[in-house]
């Protein structure tokens, strides 16, 4: 059984600026993801460790990237869920966290919860950084740029994250699709993983990341038929995005009904997609 890894750092109208630094975080996370693989490690500690590396950057709306909110504060949403037994765990509205998706996965491995809110979140993530370790950019940041990733483990195990800092400009309070289960990620081993990056409320309102799941296991479809067809109910709705997903035997799909979606992915075959 190989393994193989897909990640999505957003999508929307990428900007021309600073392509090669992110082209290079992509790579890192890949690595970061692929040297866990590689090692017979597990697909949630895979996709962790692939957007901390993201989250770390500073260069997507995600961790130290992360958007300020209308009223120029850091609210931070993650998700993760472990394919092989349905287990997930997401923080939202988290202020001074580094790495959400770490707090993420400890919400899902140490406590009976699914989703930890605002302070209560923050307490638990142990985490806290000075607001001066958020990266402040004089232009508004683009709209996108959160971050995610999906993979499959040599043994088989289906696992997706979710980081973002949301919309920017969004109303305090808030929530997006990304600490959503369902919403903007989904793991099941039956069927597929899945990271979801658009305009969260169309995500939520669809389900998104479920839909797709939902699709292949009632329809039979394909997983990248389905990635497609739960897009157009993103985009019937008034929604654009796009989303990385693989399935148990290692197929990935990447669509997008946005301008574009910078994404990469890698197998342990070696075959090797960057598009920043
Ligand atoms: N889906 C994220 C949110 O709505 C934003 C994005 O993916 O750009 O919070």
């Amino acid at each position: 059984m190989s393994w193989t890894v897909a990640l999505h750092g957003g999508a929307g109208v990428l900007s021309r600026s600073r392509k090669k630094e992110k082209k290079d975080a992509l790579l890192r996370a890949l690595d970061a993801a692929a040297a866990i693989l590689d090692a017979k490690g597990g697909a949630v500690d895979a996709v962790a460790a692939a957007v901390v590396v993201l989250e770390d950057s500073g260069l997507f709306n995600a961790g130290r990237g992360a958007v300020c909110n209308a009223a120029g504060a850091h609210e931070l949403d993650a998700s993760i869920m472990d394919g092989a037994t349905l287990q997930a765990g997401g923080v939202a509205g988290v202020r001074r966290v580094r790495n959400p998706v770490l707090a993420a996965l400890r919400v899902m491995r140490e406590t009976p919860h699914v989703l930890l809110i605002g302070a209560g979140a923050e307490r638990f993530a142990r985490q806290r950084v000075a607001e001066a370790y958020f990266v402040r950019s004089k232009k508004r940041a683009a709209r996108h740029g959160t971050v995610g990733a999906v993979a499959l483990d040599a043994n088989g195990n289906l696992a997706a994250a979710t980081s973002t800092g949301g919309t920017s400009a969004k109303l305090p309070g808030r929530v997006g699709d990304s600490p959503l289960v369902g919403a903007g990620t989904y793991a099941d081993n039956a069927t597929c993983a899945v990271s979801g990056t658009g305009l969260g409320e169309a995500f939520m309102r669809t389900a998104l990341a479920y839909d797709v799941a939902a699709r292949m296991r009632y329809l039979g479809e394909s997983l990248p038929r389905a990635a497609r067809a739960a897009l157009r109910g993103v985009a019937a709705i008034g929604g654009d995005g796009g989303l990385v997903a693989v399935d148990r035997r290692g197929r990935i799909a990447m669509p997008f009904n946005s301008p574009g979606m910078a994404r990469a992915s890698l197998s342990a075959r070696g075959r090797r997609q960057v598009e920043p």
